[in-house]
């Protein structure tokens, strides 16, 4: 396996490991098809939500090396619209194959960064890939319009054209889902792509890490050397191990190697759609936070931007980059209701609002946060406590787990101090899940599943997003106060409705004021044949993720009217706007 790896690097030259060898490692940037360690000093700690550990470092990227980003997409802009768009598809079958070989992996990765469970990073990484099984598809979803003889002799039609450099920024909670709701989407159209991903979770060397936890072994004592002569024709490597327990380590560096876990879910994809035949310069990627961001949206080369995460920072790129001119969809936070009718059927709403409302740790934007029961919610609420109460919180890489824990300390805290601010304007704490320990990882930001009861449209923890496994109950005496209710709310990503009638089923489509909604279903992300469409607050822009409208964001509609026939001459000038009479 390590000859395997090893000879890769080699022979493709494409991957530089040093950084990957630091202790802890730097995740590198990827400029015109290298991977490369960033020459900035500045590192911001990754780490891991269940054990604390720094598993590794992002580097701040200078503003050099940003450049040098997007001026090897603009340079590989030409030859690549250029490619035929069977070739460019052909990319992305090739790609989705790929995926699935490394589904394993990349699932590993994300858990091991993210602190979702196993079974939940797999979801994660299939709705990406439905993605780029659906870009397959692209020449069809970018054909164009033709109309003949609009006129006597013309003929028009529009084409759909890339636009060039496009960039991807992206939030912590879906490491491999929102990279692939973008660049796929735009790399196909015929755009090059500049990616910047969480920097909560971009990843790195983390199954050592992992392992040497496992095992015990002396992480910190553990030395990986790496010497490697550049300058020589034939590259040559040579690898010191130094360790107290070198077996354990010489073991998780097999591991390592063999799954790849030196990289994050976005250098892990980016790897993949190399190996796929995407050219070099096609996809770069940037580390970094806000001085990165604001680069992106300055950039004069940069044409569009999709940007998934917070509102405070989905509305400053918003504003900043359309005033330069910039493309924008931006996809905000959320804080979905359910709407739960005295008809419906009461296990499967139940396990529907237990598994919203707590999977992920309720770090999805279309988590169910808020529940509104029509009639008496007491007996709906006892029965909610009850199946709620038998998760098991656990770090997401051990089998049982069913929710893990939150993305960093202060968000833990962030979260406790909205259910103290609930409880202190009056709601009653049904369940509290904030002292957890969970054996073995007392140091993870662990918060267990949590219901408040009685909550009000004025309190804190209704009017924010809360972003962690809290369920807020509420009560309406009717069905059409239950409707206004939510769509007070500002927030329209997502709403749902349990019920056995179809009427109000009808009724709540029709009148609630949300982009995705969801009846008897509920995460009601929809399939890439159609789009993501949050609505108000949850998104600034005009067109939505994938579907036809990615495809429309990714690209310029051109008219052509033409004129082909035999002129006769001497009909002399009109100056009249033309008419097609
Ligand atoms: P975040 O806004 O903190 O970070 C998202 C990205 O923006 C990161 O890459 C970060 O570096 C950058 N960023 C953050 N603050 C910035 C600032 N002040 N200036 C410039 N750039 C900045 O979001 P997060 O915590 O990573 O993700 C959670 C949020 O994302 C939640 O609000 C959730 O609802 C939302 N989300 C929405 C969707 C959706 O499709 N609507 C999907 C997933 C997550």
């Amino acid at each position: 396996i390590f000859a395997l790896r090893s000879s890769y690097y080699f022979s493709t030259g494409v991957v530089e490991p040093s950084s990957s060898l630091r202790s802890p490692p730097r995740v590198p940037n990827l400029i015109g098809g290298k991977f490369v360690d960033s020459q900035s000093s500045s590192t911001i700690d990754v780490i891991n939500p269940a054990t604390q550990e720094v598993v590794s470092q992002i580097p701040l990227t200078t503003n050099e090396e940003f450049k040098a980003a997007v001026s090897a997409a603009k340079h590989a802009f030409p030859a690549w619209r250029n490619t035929p768009i069977t070739t460019r598809q052909r990319v992305m079958l090739k790609l989705q194959e790929l995926i699935r070989r490394d589904i394993d992996k990349l699932a590993m990765n994300i858990t091991t960064e993210q602190g979702k469970t196993l079974k939940d990073a797999h979801g994660d990484v299939f709705r990406g890939l439905e993605v780029v099984e659906h870009a397959c598809g692209m020449a069809t979803l970018q054909m164009g319009e033709y109309v003949p003889n609009v006129a006597n002799g013309i003929d028009t039609f529009s084409i759909r054209e890339p636009l060039g450099v496009c960039a991807g920024i992206c939030p912590f909670n879906f490491p491999a889902m929102i990279p692939l709701w973008m660049f796929p989407v735009a790399v196909t159209c015929g755009n090059t792509f500049v990616l910047k991903p969480s920097e909560k979770d971009p990843g790195e060397n983390l199954l050592v890490h992992a392992l040497c936890k496992r095992f015990g072994a002396p992480l910190h004592g553990t030395k990986l050397c790496c010497i490697q002569a550049r300058e020589m024709d034939a590259s040559y490597l040579l690898w010191h191990i130094c360790t107290e327990e070198s077996i354990i380590v010489l073991l998780s560096i097999a591991v390592t190697l063999f799954f790849g876990g030196e990289t994050g879910a976005s250098t892990i994809l980016a790897e993949l759609a190399m190996e796929a035949g995407l050219p070099n310069g096609v996809l770069n990627i940037v580390h970094g936070t806000n001085d990165i961001v604001n680069a992106i949206c300055d950039d004069e080369d940069i044409r569009a931007i999709s940007f998934v995460g917070s509102n405070t920072a989905g509305m400053h790129i918003y504003s900043r980059a359309s005033a330069k001119g910039k493309r924008v969809q931006s996809n905000m936070g959320a804080k979905n209701h359910a709407i739960v009718l005295p008809d419906a059927n009461t296990d499967a709403t139940l396990n529907a609002l237990v598994a919203a409302g707590f999977g992920a740790a309720g770090q999805r934007c279309m988590a169910l946060s808020t529940v509104v029961f029509v009639g008496d919610p007491q007996s709906w609420e006892n029965k909610l406590v009850e199946c709620a109460k038998s998760l098991k919180v656990n770090a997401g890489t051990e089998p049982d787990a069913d929710l893990g824990p939150v993305i960093s300390k202060q968000a833990k805290e962030r979260v406790c101090k909205l259910i103290e601010s609930g409880v202190k304007s009056g709601a009653r704490l049904l369940l509290d899940g904030r002292n957890i320990v969970v054996p073995g990882y007392e140091d993870g930001n662990f918060i267990g599943p949590t219901i408040l009861s009685g909550v009000t449209a004025d309190m804190d923890c209704y009017k924010e997003e809360i972003f962690g496994p809290v369920l807020l109950c509420m009560e309406a005496d009717s069905f059409e106060e239950a409707i206004h209710f939510v769509n007070r709310n500002k927030y329209g990503n997502g709403a749902a409705i349990f019920t056995t009638s179809g009427a109000a089923a009808r009724k709540f489509q029709t009148e609630i004021e949300a982009g995705q909604v969801g009846i008897n279903v509920p995460i009601p992300v929809p399939l890439p044949f159609f789009s993501f469409t949050g609505s108000k607050a949850s998104f600034a822009g005009d067109l939505n993720f994938y579907g036809k409208a990615g495809v429309n964001f990714y690209t310029q509609i051109k008219t052509i009217t033409q004129q082909w026939k035999d002129l006769p001459g001497g009909g002399g000038v009109s100056l009249a706007m033309p008419t097609s009479q």
